[in-house]
Parts: C-alpha cells; sequence; structure tokens
C-alpha cells in the first residue's frame, strides 16, 4: 500500500482525491530533500503519537 500526497493542502492519505483534488504518490520525490524529510517527520509524528 502506497501514501498519497494531497497537492492542496500536503496531507499524507490513502484516499484518491482530498481537497476536491486527485491525490498523487510522492514517488519519485520531485521537491527538495529538505523539505521531503521535513513531510515525513511530520507525517510520522501524526502516525505515531
Ligand atoms: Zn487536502
Amino acid at each position: 500500500m502506497m501514501l498519497k500526497k494531497c497537492v492542496k493542502c500536503g496531507s499524507y492519505l490513502l484516499a484518491d482525491g482530498h481537497c476536491g483534488e486527485k491525490t498523487r504518490t510522492p514517488h519519485p520525490p520531485k521537491f527538495s530533500s529538505e523539505d521531503r524529510f521535513g513531510k515525513y517527520r511530520r507525517m510520522a509524528k501524526a502516525t505515531y503519537k
């Protein structure tokens, strides 16, 4: 199962759509690695709290 990302609000989720937009898989990453890791950290925090 792959996490998808809402391009509008930046949330990671499994749904095909969010905020009225299609979500897409964050692979391959096209962002700066710094930004990507920041988002992964935030996601991990939200997941493991
Ligand atoms: Zn969204």
